[in-house]
């Protein structure tokens, strides 16, 4: 293992323990560090005793360093890397593993190419390494800024850059989509052609959060109607503990899901967790699909589906009812059903 995959590694383990504090940041560092280097100085510095006098490199790094270098002789994985993996494990229980091993795919993720921390391709390997058969890729549209949402061109060099891509790791799928803004109106942030051309599109409201509930009604279901829309994203915007719901009469938004064939999302994020309990009870009590999804923003985000299937085993969700249990084929072919008769 090269000294920079071993960091790729511990980073990715840590981003999935929700790691965030100083020791991130030294790795980070360290890792920056590696990446400016030729690998031949770091085997001298090995050698000599210097790596601490690298930039950023401390007592972990370097140690870091020398098991990886070590590992690229004997095969072994650096015993530093292993402990790191041991305390970083994403803990399930049982009734939350029946979902997880249920599921075959990740429907909403994104990538350097918004606001993601990954390139696609490393985001693909790492949903393989986690044995899921497809995954679609779902940066942010134009309109929100802050995350370098796509534009139409931009999403055309994307899809450009996914069937390069696709042939490199098949067998396995990856399913072209984006995570569309919901406008104010309840229209969506890319044009119908494009829509169109997406395999799958999760639609989510990221904007005017607190708006009065009867305009936010219709706005969302307005959106969730669209022939286009496939996946209702995090639908009350909660951060846990830090922003209040949307507020929206579930019953109209849920029964035109319904109606629509619109799946409503089971966002992982442990600072979403959305929808909330008594929300998901409504949805299902509709006839509501679902899908469970991460949402990662990083490798070692894919991780978090167990955080979702929690909250799907909880309300009981019954399996059948998540589109992600599905096959690729099976999925494409619900999103492209007419709305009558997507089941
Ligand atoms: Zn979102
Ligand atoms: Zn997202």
């Amino acid at each position: 293992m090269t000294p920079l995959a071993a960091f790729e590694r511990v980073m990715h383990c840590l981003d999935r323990a929700h790691a965030n504090g100083f020791k991130v940041k030294a790795f980070a560092g360290a890792m920056e560090t590696i990446a400016s280097i030729e690998p031949g100085e770091l085997h001298r510095r090995v050698a000599a005793g210097t790596l601490k006098e690298l930039p950023g490199v401390g007592d972990a790094s370097a140690r870091l360093i020398r098991e990886a270098i070590e590992s690229e002789e004997t095969g072994e994985i650096p015993a530093y890397l292993l402990k790191i993996e041991a305390e970083t494990q994403v803990e399930i229980s049982p009734a939350a593993q029946v979902y997880v091993d249920a599921l075959k795919g990740d429907c909403h993720m994104h990538s350097k190419w918004s606001d993601g921390g990954a390139t696609i391709e490393s985001m693909v390997r790492t949903a393989i390494g986690l044995g899921h058969e497809y995954v679609v890729l779902t940066d942010h549209s134009p309109r929100l800024t802050v995350a370098h949402g796509l534009d139409r061109g931009r999403l055309e060099a994307q899809i450009a850059d996914i069937d390069v891509l696709r042939e490199r790791v098949a067998p396995f799928r990856i399913l072209t989509g984006m995570e569309v803004d919901i406008l104010e109106d309840g229209t969506l942030d890319l044009d119908d052609d494009m829509l169109e051309r997406l395999d799958v599109v999760v639609a989510s409201v990221h904007s005017k959060l607190k708006m009065e509930s009867r305009q936010m009604t219709e706005r969302m279901v307005r959106a969730v109607a669209s022939p286009h829309v496939d996946i209702l994203g995090h639908c009350t915007g909660r951060l846990v503990d830090k922003r209040a719901p949307s507020q929206f009469d579930p019953d109209y938004v849920f029964a035109a899901c319904a109606a629509f064939g619109t799946a409503v999302e089971i966002n992982s994020r442990v600072e979403r967790l959305d929808p909330p309990p008594e929300l998901l009870a409504v949805a299902l009590d509709h006839g509501c699909m679902f899908s469970i999804d991460t949402d990662a923003h990083a490798t070692g985000q894919l991780e978090w589906l167990p955080y979702g299937c929690t909250i799907a085993a909880d309300g009981d969700v019954p399996v059948e009812r998540i589109v992600n249990t599905r096959s690729a084929d099976d999925l494409l072919a619900w999103t492209s059903a007419p709305a009558g008769s997507k089941v």
